[in-house]
């Protein structure tokens, strides 16, 4: 059997995180198809009833969840788990829409504080509707774990990109120190007379210091 939800394609901009996803052959479309695949899900996150649908007029999402999109349940999924992260605002929500004219294909707009947690929300938010609409069944989904995996993820990328910005920054250095000293030859080959022997810094070095 195809996989539930197939994130076809990811693009991320400045505020939105926007995947385009396909429900797999064989899985219903709305979530009144499997409300038994539908409960599995709210019983592991039984929060995801009192978000707010920012697409749907601001009602919550418990008045629609029993007769919606599956891709709009794999919205608030994925934003449940970005709230349980608390890496992101205080407020994160999401909008899903049917691609015009393509059967079994949304368009899912996330807000995106961090691409990181974003993308990997949505991909554990695939799972999570993967286990609950192929008959649940053990394992069941740890949403603890889960949402303590995407935190590592983002600290470990985060690290990562501290760690990198580190290099680059003594590689800039150590570029600007050997074209000093590029320059320094070049000027004391030009203006020998400019050249300070190294035994008068060193003098002026040590009278600076017994200044102190
Ligand atoms: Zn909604």
């Amino acid at each position: 059997m195809s996989q539930c939800i197939e994130i076809q394609k990811v693009s991320v901009g400045p505020e939105y995180l926007t995947a385009r996803v396909r429900i797999g052959d064989g899985y219903p479309l709305m979530t009144n198809e499997d409300l038994d695949g539908t409960t599995r899900v709210w019983r592991l996150m039984p929060q995801i009833a009192s978000h707010i649908c920012v697409g749907d007029g601001g009602k919550t999402f418990r008045e629609v969840m029993g007769a919606t999109e599956l891709a709009h349940l794999l919205e608030h999924v994925a934003v449940e788990l970005m709230a349980r992260t608390n890496l992101g605002d205080d407020v994160s929500y999401g909008r899903t829409k049917a691609v015009d004219g393509v059967a079994r294909t949304y368009h899912v707009q996330l807000i995106c504080p961090d691409d990181v947690l974003c993308v990997g929300a949505l991909s554990s938010a695939a799972w999570i509707m993967q286990w609950a609409f192929s008959g649940g069944g053990a394992p069941e989904p740890d949403i603890d774990a889960i949402v303590q995996g995407l935190i590592a993820l983002v600290q470990r990328i985060t690290t990562q990109e501290q760690e990198k910005a580190a290099f680059d920054e003594t590689v800039r250095k150590q570029q600007e120190r050997a074209e000093a000293k590029r320059v320094a030859a070049e000027k004391a080959e030009r203006e020998p007379w400019t050249v300070v022997p190294d035994d008068m810094v060193d003098q002026w070095a040590e009278g600076r210091e017994d200044q102190r």
